[in-house]
């Protein structure tokens, strides 16, 4: 392609309403440009690495047996409702009614209409399994879309969905996913890592994230430096402590105290001259509108999505003042695990403590000398809080690593959520109807490039892994009105294009300098500078544009030289 017949309008300055690295580079770049909030237009550079992320995806895809389709983006209210998520999914979920009142949504994921689907087609145990794939425009009306079409709300998605007889069936195309989005991250040329995840509101049971390693990630993320543990912090385990013995005959007495409008920990700890190691927290939340009190250390923090998780409800929420004094008969500050009327569950850190300090139930007053099984009835003990650097490794004790991380990819293990609510069945070999076992698999697409740049940039710009840079060379002649220049980059341009080199000849009149910031600024890997003085020699200079290295090569060498760097950095991340 000719720059001088190309759309692709950079920018000097950096665009103020952009605050991540990778949005700022793609407005700078000429990738990128905003329609309406969360909503963008890809320009051609911008496209092209759109479509090499997409060729990535679907050619590892198609090779883990998935099946490609291309299903409605607008989908009728109906199958949501059957599956319940009309209801459910809230704002995200943009409604429209047509001219005959009927109402539909713009699809924020696909599960409904593929279960329809393959629903309505597979009857026997024959048919399955199956594995369908689409990569389709989705759209989520987020609050506060940010961060350019890294959380933008329409966005270009591939989901597949797979459908199995049984569990281990459902296993084996789980771990075929897996295996295949550990491909294609390696093959965009990511630092990444598969971290055990929540499966969030999708609902299901058994996920993992695909995390692109940055320390502007959203997300937060942990692995071990001894094994392959790695998960998102919400989920990230902690070991269950041992036991240690306990003497009651050290167990102190029961202690009320009157503490004048002392409510948080560290007014408690200052008042009563303890550690906050030596307190409990009592938090009351409304789990599907029942109270229950969850108990803590005071010096840890609640995970919501493990307690979520271990009572097993579908909504949580801190509970209101009228809940805390219906259940406490005390005003918020002083709730406390002795003879409240709720449920109580306890984080595993309560464990070996001995002689806490609680809340009283009762306006200025705490406890002392509290111990569990005297004075306390725990319904659970679990895990609830959030891991810190001091944990160690859940599953091998080693130390643990904390990282930032982009999310480009998941995969849920979804069970019968779906077949169940919609009838999806098929005939077993016994002749028996059973639910198909599902499960869901996600790719960003404009995520993982932004991803990308957000790994690959320096302060010039960014510097794109040869996978998917928009174009792989681009030809520098410093001078455009030297024939001798202008001809020597005529013909390499050629005898590349002709090679299936994707290649940017910079034909415009400009000087060398703005060229040199265009060419890295839009990050394309080599760069082949033509200048009189080297081509004197009979030289042309090959600038990678990661390392910065330059090296002068013969001008009949250049054309083979630039195949095979292409081709093995290509051949590098396809492993
Ligand atoms: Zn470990």
């Amino acid at each position: 392609m000719r720059y001088s017949e190309m759309f692709l309008p950079t920018v000097k300055e950096t665009p103020s309403d952009a605050e991540v690295v990778s949005h700022k580079l793609m407005l700078r770049a000429g990738m990128l440009r905003k329609l309406a909030g969360g909503i963008y237009s890809y320009l051609p550079l911008g496209y092209r690495a759109i479509r090499k992320v997409e060729n990535i995806v679907r050619e590892e895809m198609n090779r883990a047996g998935a099946q490609e389709v291309f299903l409605p983006a607008v989908q009728p209210s109906e199958l949501w409702k059957e599956s319940g998520r009309w209801n459910m999914y809230g704002k995200e979920l943009l409604r429209l009614r047509d001219r005959h009142n009927r109402d539909y949504c713009i699809g924020p994921t696909h599960e409904e209409v593929i279960t329809a689907l393959v629903r309505d087609e597979i009857q026997t145990y024959r048919q399955l399994p199956r594995n369908l794939y689409q990569i389709q425009t989705k759209f989520r009306d987020e609050i506060r879309p940010r961060f350019g079409i890294m959380r933008s709300r329409e966005f270009g998605m591939k989901d597949a969905y797979s459908f199995d007889v049984d569990e281990t069936g459902a296993e084996v195309s789980y771990r075929k996913m897996f295996d295949a989005y550990n491909k294609i991250f390696r093959r965009c040329g990511f630092n990444f890592r598969a971290v055990e995840a929540d499966s969030g509101s999708i609902g299901g049971s058994y996920s993992h994230e695909f995390m692109v390693i940055a320390a502007t990630g959203e997300d937060a993320m942990v692995f071990c430096s001894a094994c392959k543990y790695a998960a998102n912090l919400e989920k990230a385990e902690i070991a269950r402590p041992e036991k240690v013995a306990v003497d009651e005959s050290e167990f102190a007495t029961l202690e009320e105290v009157y503490t004048p409008d002392v409510r948080t920990i560290e007014e408690v700890c200052e008042f009563l001259d303890v550690s906050p190691q030596e307190v409990i927290k009592t938090l009351i939340f409304l789990c599907d509108d029942k109270p229950v009190a969850a108990l803590i250390r005071g010096d840890e923090e609640i995970n919501e999505i493990k307690l979520k998780n271990c009572l097993g409800c579908d909504s949580i929420e801190l509970a209101t003042e009228d809940i805390i004094s219906e259940v406490t008969q005390s005003p918020r500050g002083f709730a406390g695990p002795i003879g409240i009327k709720c449920d109580v569950v306890a984080d595993y850190s309560l464990i070996n403590m001995k002689n806490f300090v609680v809340g009283g139930n009762k306006e200025n007053y705490h406890i002392k000398g509290c111990n569990t099984g005297r004075d306390v009835k725990i319904r659970d003990f679990a895990d609830l809080r959030i891991m810190k650097e001091t944990d160690t490794c859940p599953r091998c004790g080693g130390e643990i690593n904390f990282a930032r991380g982009i999310e480009v990819g998941h995969v849920f293990k979804l069970g019968t959520k779906y077949s169940k609510a919609m009838n999806a069945t098929f005939l077993d070999k016994d002749g028996a109807e059973k639910h198909m076992i599902m499960g869901c698999y996600g790719i960003g697409i404009g995520r993982t490039v932004a991803a990308c740049i957000e790994q690959n940039n320096d302060k010039d710009g960014i510097v794109w892994p040869m996978p998917i840079a928009p174009y792989h060379v681009i030809i520098t002649p410093v001078n455009i009105n030297d024939e001798g220049l202008s001809k020597t980059a005529e013909d390499i341009y050629r005898k590349l294009e002709e090679k299936g080199i994707e290649v940017i000849l910079d034909d415009r009149d400009e000087r060398a300098g703005v060229k040199f910031k265009d060419a890295d600024l839009i990050g394309i890997p080599l760069r082949i500078t033509i200048g009189a003085r080297s081509l004197a020699e009979g030289k042309v200079e090959i600038k990678s544009r990661k390392s910065g290295e330059i090296e002068a090569v013969p001008v009949e060498k250049v054309e083979d030289l630039i195949c095979q760097r292409v081709r093995e950095e290509l051949k590098r991340h396809r492993g």
